[in-house]
């Protein structure tokens, strides 16, 4: 596949279209931000587990019956998806307590949720992605009724997969992020990525954090906290 010009450079990832139009290259960078982009750094080779485990992740759930974007790794850094246009929603769900969960509603961090919560963030820079609701993404356009719908349910399905995925590799999901995107025959399909930067992975047994919030809140060890996920959750 002959890979064209970039389209597209965002913190965390570059996209390249490609001669198949419906096809576009995603390339995994080192570059870390936190704080609404107030803290800048890299992860070393954060850009190849991301990759990787966003990769496995996703063939994993395609087996599970999830629609992704995946199409085929081409080498550590770069992987080819499905062209889509991004529904402008952060979709999050939580089973335990951490972050601005926490801090919102004055939670302990590691409380754990009597059920798994769902919310939307708009994912819009310039308002640094405000919390919304169903009926706030509806007046605003961003997703019709049968999209947010299908949207909530498919994360709802994915928190069930990855929850058994990981706690087999020891590790708790405490919370993450979704983008989900539409085809052009309007199909919804998972987008974007599930790695440490998206998710929030605590180690089972210790509670050690093994994601960007060694990064985020300068804990240090974020680089080998990376490699120790991806070598808990990427065989071969
Ligand atoms: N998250 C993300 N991108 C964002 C905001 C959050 O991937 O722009 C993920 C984050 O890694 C965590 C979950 O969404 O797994 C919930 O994040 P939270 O709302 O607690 O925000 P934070 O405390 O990170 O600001």
């Amino acid at each position: 596949m002959k890979i064209l010009n970039q389209l597209y450079e965002g913190k965390a990832k570059q996209v390249f279209a490609t001669e198949d139009p419906a096809i576009v290259m995603v390339h995994y960078k080192d570059d870390a931000t936190a704080g609404d982009g107030a803290k800048k750094g890299t992860i070393r080779d954060k850009g190849v587990v991301n990759n990787r485990l966003s990769n496995a992740l996703m063939q994993k759930l395609e087996k599970a019956g999830i629609p992704t974007h995946y199409v085929q790794e081409l080498n550590d850094r770069d992987t080819l998806v499905k062209r889509v246009e991004i529904v402008p929603l952060e979709v999050i769900i939580r089973n335990v307590a951490a972050g601005s969960f926490s801090k919102r509603f004055g939670v302990a961090e590691g409380t754990a949720l009597a059920i798994p919560t769902i919310e939307f963030s708009y994912k819009n820079d310039d308002l640094h992605d405000p919390m919304i609701n169903r009926y706030h993404a509806l007046a605003l356009n961003l997703a019709t009724a049968q999209e947010l719908d299908q949207i909530t349910d498919m994360a709802f399905r994915i928190n069930d997969i990855l929850r058994q995925i990981l706690l087999a590799a020891n590790i708790r999901l405490i919370d993450f992020k979704l983008e989900f995107g539409r085809l052009p025959d309007g199909t919804i399909i998972l987008a974007d990525e599930i790695s440490p930067d998206t998710c929030r992975f605590w180690d089972a047994t210790t509670g050690a954090h093994l994601d960007k919030d060694l990064f985020r809140r300068d804990l240090g060890g974020e680089a080998d906290a990376y490699q120790e996920v991806m070598r808990r959750l990427v065989t071969e």
